[in-house]
Formats: C-alpha cells, sequence, structure tokens
C-alpha cells in the first residue's frame, strides 16, 4: 500500500476537507450523530512518524463543544437504556461484521499515524475486535440471579447501565484500546464520550463513522478531542457517571484523583516494565524468539512488551543470540513489505529513549547492541530507533527505573530464581511477567510467588483475550474492575437487587410487622 492509496482509505470525517483558513485536512469531532468542524481556534498536529508528513490536524474541542457532547450522550441514553438487550446485541453483531470488513483501512490509518507496521496494526484492530465479539454474548452477561428467599418472596438482581460514560485512550493502540471501552460500554446499554489519542485519532473516526453507517442511534457515541482541558471536562461533568483510561502514570493518577473527588468511578491502566525470567532449561530457541519479537515488536510501544531479560546462571551466554536475532530485524516505514518495526511516534519519544540509553552506558551498562541513529533508506526523517539491548543493567539505573517504551531490552543477570523473583517483584509495576523454562514445578513457582497480574508461562505477551479480562496489577493498575470480559461488564453496570412479594391475602397482613425482616 503506498501513502495515496493511504490518503483514499482515510474516513471521512478526517479526510482532506480544506477549512477557511488552511490547507490542512482536520479530523472532526463526532458529535449527535454529525461529524462536525471544531471551531476552536487550538490545533494539534499529527505528524506521520515514518515521514514527518502532516496527516491531519485535531481539534482541541472548545468548552461549548463538550457541552454539546455530553448533553447530546444524556438525551441518548433516556432511549437507549430502553432498548432491548436484543437489539443491542445485534448492534454489537453488526459491529463486528463492520470493523472486519474494514480491518485494512483501520490498519492503514494506525500505521500512517502512529507508525507501526501494518501487519501489526492488522493485530491492533483484531484484538479490539475480539471485544466486539465478546460483546456480542451481551444476553449472557447480563444475566442475573435469583432465589426463592422465603414463601412466595423472591429476590434477584438485575444489572443496569450507568448513564453517559467516558473512555480516554493512548496513542500506541489506536483501534484496539477504543475498543476495549465503548463497545462494552454501549452493550451494556450506556452512552459514550469518548477521546481517542490527539497522536492517531483517526481510526477512531473511522470506527464512529462505522457505527454511524449500522445505524447506531444519535448521541450514543460521541467522539471528542483534545488534551489537558478535555480531560479535565470529562473527569468533572457530573453527566459523566464513570470514566475509562489508558495511558501514563502521570495522567492516569490525575484522572483516577479527579474522578474521586467528582464521584466517578475510574478504571486506569497505566504503565509498565515487564520482564522474562530465564530458565537454564528453556527452550532456548523459543525463548530467544519470543523475547527478540517481545521486546522490539511495535518498536516496543506496547504496554506488554517485555522490556527487561533476567537471565538465570549460564543463560547469560545467550544475550549475544538475542542480539544477532535483533540484527535481522527489518526497520523500516510500516506499511513497506517485510517490515518488523516502525518508527517511534514522535522526535521526543524518540529522543528520551535515546538519552535513557546513554544514561545506562553512563551507569556503566555494557551496549550490546546500540540502534541509535538507524538510518532508514527512503525515511531520513523518521523517528526510527533500531533494537538496543543493554547489559549488565542494575535496578538503580534510570534505565530500569523508567519505563523506556521503545525497541530497548535491559538484560540482567542472576544465579538463582529466587533473585529473579525478588526483581520481578520489587519492581513497582505490575502489568505482566513470562517465564521460560521446560519445568512445570518451575513455572508452577513462578506463578504463585510473581507479583505481576498477568503472566506468561514460555508465552511473551499474555494478554488476555476478552472472556477473560485485562488485569495488571500494583502500580499499572488504579481501581479495582478490569478492562473488558466480566469485570468490564460490572465496570459499566450497577446492580439493583428485589426483594418481591406476590402472595394471596392473609391474615398476618392486618398487622404492622416492626421488626427487622429476617424472611424466616
Ligand atoms: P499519555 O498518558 O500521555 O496519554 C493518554 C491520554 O491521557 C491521552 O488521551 C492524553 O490526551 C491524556 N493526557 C496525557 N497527559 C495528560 C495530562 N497531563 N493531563 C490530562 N490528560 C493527559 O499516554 P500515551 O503516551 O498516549 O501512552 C503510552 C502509555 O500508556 C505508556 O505508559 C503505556 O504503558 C501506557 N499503556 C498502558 C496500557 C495498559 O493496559 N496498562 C495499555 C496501553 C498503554
Amino acid at each position: 500500500l503506498r501513502l495515496s492509496t493511504i490518503a483514499k482509505a482515510r474516513a471521512p470525517s478526517t479526510m482532506l476537507k480544506r477549512t477557511m483558513s488552511s490547507n490542512v485536512p482536520t479530523t472532526k469531532l463526532f458529535i449527535n450523530g454529525e461529524f462536525v468542524e471544531s471551531q476552536t481556534t487550538e490545533w494539534i498536529d499529527v505528524h506521520n512518524p515514518a515521514t514527518q508528513e502532516l496527516v491531519t490536524r485535531v481539534p482541541k474541542a472548545t468548552p461549548q463543544e463538550l457541552q454539546e457532547a455530553a448533553a447530546s450522550a444524556q438525551s441518548a441514553f433516556k432511549e437507549w437504556r430502553r432498548t432491548s438487550v436484543l437489539t443491542r446485541q445485534r448492534k454489537m453483531l453488526d459491529l463486528q461484521h463492520a470493523v472486519r470488513h474494514n480491518m485494512d483501512k483501520l490498519a492503514a490509518s494506525i500505521v500512517t499515524e502512529q507508525g507501526k507496521v501494518f501487519s501489526d496494526a492488522q493485530g491492533d484492530v483484531l484484538r479490539g475486535l475480539q471485544v466486539v465479539e465478546n460483546m456480542t454474548g451481551i444476553t449472557d452477561h447480563l444475566l442475573g440471579t435469583k432465589l426463592e428467599v422465603s414463601r412466595d418472596m423472591d429476590t434477584y438482581t438485575v444489572r443496569e447501565p450507568l448513564g453517559v460514560v467516558a473512555g480516554i485512550c493512548p496513542f500506541n493502540f489506536p483501534a484496539m484500546i477504543p475498543l476495549w471501552m465503548f463497545p462494552v460500554a454501549m452493550a451494556t446499554g450506556n452512552t459514550v464520550l469518548l477521546k481517542p489519542s490527539e497522536r492517531d485519532p483517526g481510526a477512531t473516526m473511522i470506527l464512529a463513522k462505522l457505527c454511524e453507517e449500522i445505524g447506531i442511534p444519535k448521541g450514543v457515541l460521541n467522539i471528542v478531542h483534545g488534551a489537558h482541558d478535555t480531560v479535565n471536562f470529562l473527569t468533572s461533568d457530573e453527566r459523566i457517571k464513570a470514566v475509562s483510561f489508558v495511558g501514563g502514570d502521570n495522567a492516569g493518577r490525575y484522572i483516577y484523583e479527579r474522578c474521586a473527588a467528582h464521584n466517578k468511578r475510574c478504571q486506569a491502566n497505566l504503565g509498565a516494565k515487564n520482564h522474562a525470567i530465564i530458565m537454564p532449561d528453556a527452550n532456548k530457541e523459543h525463548a530467544l524468539n519470543a523475547i527478540s519479537g517481545a521486546a522490539f515488536g511495535a518498536a516496543g510501544q506496547r504496554c506488554m512488551a517485555l522490556s527487561v531479560a533476567v537471565f538465570v546462571g549460564e543463560t547469560a551466554e545467550w544475550i549475544p543470540e538475542i542480539a544477532e536475532r535483533a540484527k535481522q530485524l527489518s526497520i523500516n516505514g510500516g506499511f513497506e513489505k517485510g517490515a518488523d518495526l516502525g518508527p517511534m511516534i514522535t522526535p521526543a519519544a524518540l529522543q528520551r529513549a535515546e538519552g535513557l540509553i546513554q544514561s545506562a552506558a553512563d551507569e556503566g551498562a555494557t551496549l550490546v547492541l546500540d540502534g541509535r541513529g538507524v538510518k532508514v533508506a527512503g525515511y531520513p526523517k523518521g523517528n526510527f530507533l533500531g533494537p538496543t539491548i543493554i547489559d549488565n543493567t542494575k535496578t538503580s539505573m534510570a534505565s530500569y527505573q523508567q519505563e523506556i517504551f521503545g525497541p530497548v531490552l535491559s538484560c540482567i543477570r542472576v544465579d538463582t530464581m529466587d533473585e529473579a523473583l525478588e526483581i520481578v517483584n520489587s519492581n513497582r509495576y505490575g502489568n505482566g511477567g513470562s517465564i521460560f523454562t521446560r519445568s512445570g514445578a518451575t513455572a508452577r513457582k513462578f506463578q504463585s510467588e510473581v507479583e505481576v497480574g498477568q503472566i506468561g508461562i514460555n508465552v511473551p505477551i499474555p494478554v488476555p483475550l476478552p472472556m477473560f479480562s485485562f488485569t495488571g496489577n500494583k502500580a499499572s493498575f488504579l481501581g479495582d474492575t478490569n478492562f473488558y470480559g466480566k469485570s468490564g461488564v460490572n465496570f459499566f453496570t450497577q446492580y439493583k437487587t428485589i426483594t418481591s412479594l406476590w402472595r394471596k391475602e392473609d391474615a398476618d397482613d392486618r398487622r404492622s410487622a416492626v421488626h427487622m425482616p429476617t424472611l424466616h
């Protein structure tokens, strides 16, 4: 796919429609079922990370536009909450069909704005689509419980939607993460204000267009853009009952605290530092391929990337072989055939990662492979960082303490599994972690003792499918109700518990019962 094809593939909402004052395409707001040009004077430029070409300008929505979006969602809620669950199930079936048939268009938008390679961008869409597929079973997810608690008396539960809810997304999965949020919210009967990342809103706009085409009623899904001010609105407006957030620690903590202060539910998936432990009895080829793929794929810009490898005993001798594998990876524009990893999101993100690599060298680590300054033919301006391997990492180093979020693998050498576990468990994050071993007993010990929420046993990126939930813990998560699956349904619903008595008239009914009913 060449760039000209991609431009044609973009959603109408972000197409090359000219504004009076500028020749640059703009991203629209989606409010009350209409794609509208923002009246703002403040715009955020989105550049293709491989070329620096200006792709679109994203508005910082005005206060009035945010008010309109919230009013539209609140008004739509009155009807949407009353639709039959079968109607919402049907909409999920239609949405899954529409997303599947627009997979490549969505993936092309992701490559253009986010930079990941095309096949990986398809994976981004597919992992989100799986959430929609899971929501086609919303009838089962919403089943309540019932018990005859006494003679002629039943207690039963129903789950009801919360009202208007909001989603705030990061840049690194432009399709998957919005799809973790709005289909679950809508299937459970809520209406939504969604803020995609201001760095790559294109995939969300295509998804909004698909929702329009399948007849999601006006106002059920609204897309608002912006940065800090938009987030402040979403976390304080009293019509919004819950906020789903995925992103970095600073924004996440801020949003979680604001939600608490404004009486909103919040689920917040934050940063990560995921470790792999390599045991001497591991299947070496499998382990090295898995670690290399999970450390460098998507240019390391995945919250479940394996960014630290802890080598136990003689396995440290395998480090040069990971470097050999890393050197085979093709760094290229995401549409190029055979590309394995694309650019990082922005020049600033690249610069930050390069600085952390330098800090590791300055603090005494060994750069086994240094991807800084990599040249990519045809893409002289891209934000490229080649795979980088830092050996002899110490946990006190800045490159270990901070999430680099680039194609950088930090290697730590230890003598025993217990030392390895101590390192993993001392890390503040708890998103994911993997072990590579042929021993069931070792794997079982790891599973029991490791303090992270998503565990891979000979599996490098154990992101659970949506019949489960995404269960990062420790500093990687704030809240208590996880994303998607049963937990996601719980997040977007509240219980009503009803106790009813249906009895033919009875002599006892003539007397007042003043004691606490015990139902015996
Ligand atoms: P980010 O925190 O910069 O941005 C996320 C969202 O928060 C954006 O919509 C942005 O507009 C908003 N935001 C950013 N700074 C803000 C501020 N100061 N005040 C209010 N709002 C603000 O994150 P990012 O760089 O887009 O994404 C990368 C981060 O997301 C990494 O830390 C990664 O680990 C994390 N992430 C976590 C998961 C997970 O499931 N745990 C998944 C994907 C990404």
